[in-house]
């Protein structure tokens, strides 16, 4: 019988593993709850109306057409029966299993609220394209509730945007805001000034983009402290609600902020199923909830399951995209080499291919090796890096074409909002995740009955 390998998660991990396997006599079943692979980069410039959603998420299934030996299927994971070798997945009511003799887990990290996950109904993450059109209908429609307001000072409190988290997706989505506020919608209203905007960055390290070093950082807040984005550090988040948020100061003090608009950028949380496989196999996971992987990332007494990309806890490797793409590209390495009986490859390392974060528009900064760039060369690498590693999907002329309309006119195509978009998340947390299919077929929901926990 052909070797089966089951992949969960078309993210950069499992899609790079699907693809590593195109020439390998195997039988490759690919299982996401969605029906895309998400350029995750890019979701800010969706959140902003730079880009669609359709530019940085294309479908799966049309990546995969001409790879025969790969069949996508979309469904939610449930759990998976480590002993008997066996994936539960459902598509909305309707339940499957899928066998396999090897399976590569790469489920990623959500947005962690390191513990008050009530806060993500006031502040939304930056992880899915729900997250993404969430926070553009939100972020949109401060503008609107502003521009409407008689009292000047509540219009005010419309137009404050507070960014939870100062790495590099906190920085674009702060430096967009400002953006937007500054050029994009600079003359669109009547009554409010929107370059007026107060955007506030908060973290309670004591620099911006950590992991970039200080020089870098300290570049970072001030080119965005030029922008107008107001830098708050050392500052922890001590509660969220529909009005603002309150802060604590290194210093003891507090201070809350009225906000109707709040990013939460802070924090990644490893998948659920990275706990529930590590329980099964005596693996431990992290702080995090990234579980601990064996240097050929597989896990104690499974050389058969592999766990990769962000919910994979190895040395110092980060949760970036090559981290994701590099592990894929191991384990469909070791599998053929199994499968094949030849040598195994040598444990796992990490290349490190650098950082970099945009600020606004022409710049960013960038760390590759010993070489730090900022500004305008930065930028143009950033560019460029882009552009590479959406080629081969056909979005990548549409992409080009929309930033040469933001770069150059200042102007956003991408500017729809809905009202499902805004509220979609408090329906979808009352009526739970099994609703999707009776609400296709037309049936009343009883929430009660439909709600039921996602992993
Ligand atoms: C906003 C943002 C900006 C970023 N910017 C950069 C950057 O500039 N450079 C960089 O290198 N990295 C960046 N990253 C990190 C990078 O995107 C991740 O490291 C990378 O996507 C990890 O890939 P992955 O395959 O491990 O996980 P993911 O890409 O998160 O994919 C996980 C997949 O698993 C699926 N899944 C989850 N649970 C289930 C389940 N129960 N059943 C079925 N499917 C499931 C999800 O739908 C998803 O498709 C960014 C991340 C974010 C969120």
């Amino acid at each position: 019988m052909t070797h089966r390998v089951v992949v969960v998660g078309s993210g950069f991990g499992g899609l790079f593993a699907v693809k590593a396997l195109a020439k390998a006599d195997v039988e490759v079943t690919l299982i996401d709850k969605s029906s895309h692979h998400l350029f995750q980069p890019l979701l800010y410039q969706v959140a902003t109306g730079i880009l669609s959603e359709g530019e940085i998420a294309p479908a799966t299934r049309e990546i995969l057409r001409h790879q025969h030996n790969a069949r996508v299927v979309q469904g939610l994971v449930e759990s998976i029966d480590v002993a008997a070798h066996v994936v539960h997945w459902r598509f909305h009511d309707t339940e499957r299993e899928s066998p396999y003799d090897s399976l590569i887990l790469a489920t990623g990290a959500s947005q962690s609220y390191f513990g008050h996950d009530e806060y993500a109904t006031f502040a939304p993450g930056m992880k899915s394209i729900d997250d993404a059109l969430e926070l553009r209908s939100r972020i949109f429609g401060a503008f609107e509730l502003a521009e409407i307001q008689d009292d000047s000072e509540k219009a005010q409190e419309m137009l404050t945007f507070v960014v939870v988290g100062a790495g590099p997706t906190g920085v674009e989505m702060a430096g967009q805001i400002r953006e937007l506020a500054n050029r994009t919608l600079a003359h669109d209203f009547r009554r409010i000034d929107p370059s007026k905007a107060r955007v506030v960055l908060v973290d309670g390290a004591p620099q911006v983009l950590p992991a970039f070093g200080t020089q870098l950082g300290a570049k970072t807040k001030h080119e965005l402290e030029r922008l107008g984005v107001e830098v708050v550090l050392d500052t922890m988040v001590t509660s969220v609600d529909d009005t603002g948020l309150a802060l604590k100061h290194a210093d003891g003090t507090e201070q809350r902020i009225a906000s109707i608009c709040k990013v939460w950028a802070a924090g990644v949380q490893g998948n659920p199923l990275g706990k529930a496989v590590a329980e099964q196999t005596g693996a431990e996971v992290d702080r995090s909830g990234r579980v601990k992987v064996l240097p050929d990332l597989t896990l104690p007494g499974h050389p058969e399951l592999y766990v990769i990309g962000d919910l994979m806890a190895i040395d110092s490797v980060p949760g970036v995209a090559q981290g994701a793409i590099q592990s894929a590209r191991y384990a469909a390495d070791s599998i053929t080499a199994r499968i094949a009986g030849g040598t195994m490859p040598t444990p796992f390392s990490y290349s490190d291919k650098g950082s970099m974060a945009t600020i606004s528009k022409y710049q960013a900064v960038a760390s590759i090796g010993k070489l730090r760039l900022t500004g305008f060369l930065a930028w143009l690498a950033w560019l460029l890096l882009h552009l590479l590693m959406i080629a081969g999907f056909k979005q990548q002329v549409s992409t080009l074409v929309r930033w040469l309309l933001s770069f150059l006119s200042n102007g956003r195509s991408e500017r729809v909002t809905t009202n499902q978009q805004l509220v979609g998340r408090l329906a979808m947390e009352q009526l739970g995740n099994r609703t999707s299919a009776p609400l296709m077929r037309g049936e009343t929901i009883n929430p009660t009955r439909a709600q039921r926990p996602s992993p």
